[in-house]
């Protein structure tokens, strides 16, 4: 490495740093990284002790800065998602039957824990700002992504589940010092099932503080009458199959596995 680089951002993480380094080296950016190796090696104790350093020339230094402050969280997890296969684009039949050029494959957001723990962490940094005693995640979804970002934000935990097509806590959890709570979801649709996850907690004497979700496809149109954290908001756009431009364009369909309902 030349002697005219600056640092300019550390990584604990090898997705994120990359990201990073690419997103420079298309704004034409001279762009180094070290530590990766080390950090890949030792991943589990790599965090502080082998940070990933994103080094760049001094004389870009300040475009750098600029171009990565830009970088938005939502860039990160759009990426995320894409890479986790979970984003698909092309030409679908979503279960409500209508088409779009968007499908959402939720389960693949959890299929790699170690990203899915990165966006965890972005909930838990949005949600610090919030009081509460637990974290919430309805069944299935929910359960896993909730359950990180407790445990990052040192909280209880605790889910919801559908039985006799009633949103329920699951029974058993002691709920006598959960007086408030976060609730965590993958992917906000149209909000039904959190809103019923609301009246649960609710008729229990519970408060949400705060609902946090990986994606919010509604375009940012549900309401729950508190505040809503969406790391990614979509408008995913869908026509009636017989005005669909992209059958009208002759765009090979495929309808994605009916997905298991919760
Ligand atoms: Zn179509």
């Amino acid at each position: 490495m030349t002697d005219n680089y600056v640092i300019l951002k550390t990584f604990t993480n090898v997705f994120e740093a990359d990201l990073a380094k690419g997103l420079l080296e298309e704004n034409g950016i001279r762009v180094e990284l070290k530590n990766e190796i080390f950090n890949s090696i030792y991943s589990t104790f790599a965090g502080d002790m082998f940070k990933i350093e994103l080094w760049v020339a001094q004389d870009e230094a300040e475009d750098a800065r600029r171009i990565v402050d830009a970088y938005t969280e939502g860039f990160v997890v759009n990426s995320l998602l894409t890479e986790a296969g979970a984003l698909l684009e092309g030409h679908f039949v979503l279960t409500s039957g209508r088409h779009s050029g968007r499908y959402i494959e939720k389960i693949r957001i959890l299929q790699n824990p170690a990203s899915a723990a990165i966006l965890c962490r972005h909930l838990a940094e949005q949600l610090s700002a919030y009081d509460f005693d637990a974290v919430v995640g309805p069944a299935y979804g929910g359960i896993a992504l909730a359950f990180e970002v407790a445990r990052l934000m040192g909280k209880q935990f605790i889910f919801t589940q559908r039985k006799d097509e009633q949103m329920t806590i699951r029974s058993g959890f002691d709920l006598q010092n959960i007086r408030s709570v976060a609730v965590i979801e993958d992917i906000v649709t149209t909000g039904g099932s959190i809103k019923e996850v609301v009246v649960c907690l609710n008729e229990k004497g519970i408060e949400v503080a705060a609902i946090g979700a990986i994606v919010d496809r509604s375009g940012g149109n549900v309401d729950f009458g508190c505040t809503f954290i969406p790391l990614l908001t979509l408008d995913v756009p869908s026509w009636d199959a017989d005005s669909c431009e992209l059958c009208r364009n002759g765009v090979p369909i495929t309808k994605p596995g009916s997905s298991d309902k919760k």
